[in-house]
Formats: structure tokens, C-alpha cells, sequence
């Protein structure tokens, strides 16, 4: 190899290197909270039983473990589809590094306020998460699949009361509604006044187990409230949930 080469093949393994890492990187982040994260640990499992085995030369185990892992391959790849079409839509989109410009978070932050604001007049109840840094694969996993850009009135469909998908929160990431009917969890209770039933208790709940921002509109009440760190403020005006979401949003989760 010539001394000019050096620098160069030493650059290209540098770049090598520093985009799988980003890969691998990006595919943990997408998986951390799923059911994937499971699968994959219980892969784990039977690879360190594959190799005790092994050591142990158990045969019969040897046998059936050999024959799993030489198709692990066709295994992962049945095992985690919903998760590499998600990834695929992602690059497909250019958003792979889950970066999302100024001017569309506004818009995001504008569609949601508006929503909320009519839902709030009308009465009708609604529960939305917006994730931020914590990855709520295994809640979107619980609801109805949607992978749909955040609007108005999509988000005033979703929670008619006469519609399937009413029940229930819906979770935005991104500028993407990812799915409807999600199942939050509940904070106990004694944490909210009595009043409040168990739309509050979910929105609360969720807040506790992530670091996302949880809208909640009452049906009763007709009033707006938000849930953050296992805390809630009732009865917001459309104007301060506007500025309440374009600080959260802004910080990308660093608040
Ligand atoms: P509201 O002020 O709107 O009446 P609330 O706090 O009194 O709210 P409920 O009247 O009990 O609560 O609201 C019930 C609705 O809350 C359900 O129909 C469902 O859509 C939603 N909900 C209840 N539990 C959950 C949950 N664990 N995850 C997501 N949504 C839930
Ligand atoms: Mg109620």
C-alpha cells in the first residue's frame, strides 16, 4: 500500500464504521420501550443456550439450536417485519435520524391546538400523547396502526364518539399520528381528585411512565388539560396550550 493510501483506507474504515454505528444506534433507539426489545432479548436467551450446548456437548439441544440459529436470519426478519417497515417508511421519508424541522413542529403544535380547541367546545373527550425522547412502541403497539401526518380534522375524526376509534388516546411522534385506540396505563388512585375518572388517571398514568407530553380533553367538562412528569394543569386556554407544546416540542424533550 502506498503512504498516500494509508490515510484514505484508514478514512474509509472510519466511515465504515461510523455509519453502522449510526444504523445500530438508530435501530436501538426505534426499538427501546417495544415488544421487539422482548423479542430480542429472548433471542439472546436461546443464543446463550446455543452455546452452552455447545460446551456442554448436549446433543439433542445442539441439534435443535443449530437448526434455529442457522435460520435466524428468515427468523428475524418474520419476527420483526412491523418494525423494518416502519424503519423502511422512515428512510423512505428522509427522516431516518428523526430529525424534524422548525417550521413543521409549528405546524404539528397548530393542527393539535386547533383540534383540541374544537373538541373542547364541542365536548368531546380526547386523549392525545405526544412522544418526545421515550419510545412508546409497546402503547402504539396496543391501539390501531395509522402512520398518518397530523391534521385537524383527522384528529376531530378520530375522536367522534361515534366512530370506532374514539376510545382511547392517540399517540403523535414526529409529525405523524402512529396510531389511535392505545391503551394508556393508569396512574393509581388517590393521585387526581375524585372527580376526575379514568381518561385523567390514563393521561396522568402515561405521563409518570414517560417523558411525554399527554393532552387530555374532558367530555364532562369540556376543558383542556396537560400532563408532564406525573403532573397535571387543568383547564388551559387554547393559547396556553399553544405555547405550553412549542416550548416542549422546541427542547426536543430536554424539559
Ligand atoms: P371526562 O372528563 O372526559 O369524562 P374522565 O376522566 O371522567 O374524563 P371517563 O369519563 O372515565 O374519564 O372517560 C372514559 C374514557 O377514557 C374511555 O371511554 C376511554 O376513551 C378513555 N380511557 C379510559 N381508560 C383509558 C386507558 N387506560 N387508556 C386510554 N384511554 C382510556
Ligand atoms: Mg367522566
Amino acid at each position: 500500500m502506498s503512504w498516500l493510501g494509508m490515510p484514505i483506507s484508514y478514512a474509509r474504515h472510519a466511515l465504515d464504521i461510523l455509519i453502522v454505528a449510526a444504523v445500530v444506534y438508530r435501530i436501538l433507539i426505534m426499538m427501546r420501550g417495544t415488544r421487539a426489545a422482548q423479542v430480542l432479548f429472548g433471542l439472546l436467551v436461546i443464543l446463550v443456550a446455543f452455546v452452552l450446548s455447545q460446551w456442554l456437548e448436549l446433543l439433542a439441544l445442539n441439534w435443535l439450536m443449530t437448526h434455529f440459529v442457522d435460520n435466524l436470519f428468515l427468523i428475524l426478519v418474520v419476527l420483526f417485519q412491523n418494525e423494518i417497515r416502519r424503519a423502511l417508511a422512515q428512510v423512505g421519508r428522509g427522516d431516518f435520524f428523526g430529525s424534524q424541522s422548525i417550521g413543521e413542529m409549528a405546524r404539528v403544535v397548530e393542527e393539535v391546538v386547533r383540534a383540541c380547541n374544537r373538541m373542547a367546545e364541542n365536548r368531546v373527550g380526547a386523549l392525545i400523547v405526544v412522544a418526545r425522547k421515550t419510545a412508546l412502541g409497546n402503547i402504539v403497539d396496543s391501539g390501531m396502526q395509522l402512520d398518518s401526518i397530523v391534521s385537524q380534522p383527522l384528529l376531530e375524526t378520530i375522536f367522534h364518539p361515534k366512530t370506532p376509534l374514539h376510545d382511547g388516546a392517540v399517540v403523535i411522534e414526529g409529525a405523524r399520528i402512529l396510531a389511535a385506540g392505545c391503551v394508556l396505563p393508569l396512574a393509581t388512585e388517590g393521585e387526581l381528585p375524585r372527580e376526575f375518572g379514568t381518561r385523567h388517571r390514563a393521561g396522568l398514568g402515561m405521563s409518570q411512565e414517560s417523558d411525554a407530553v399527554v393532552i387530555i380533553i374532558s367530555e364532562e367538562r369540556g376543558v383542556i388539560s396537560l400532563a408532564l412528569h406525573g403532573g397535571v394543569v387543568f383547564d388551559l386556554k387554547p393559547e396556553e396550550l399553544r405555547s405550553q407544546l412549542q416550548e416542549l416540542l422546541r427542547s426536543g424533550g430536554e424539559s
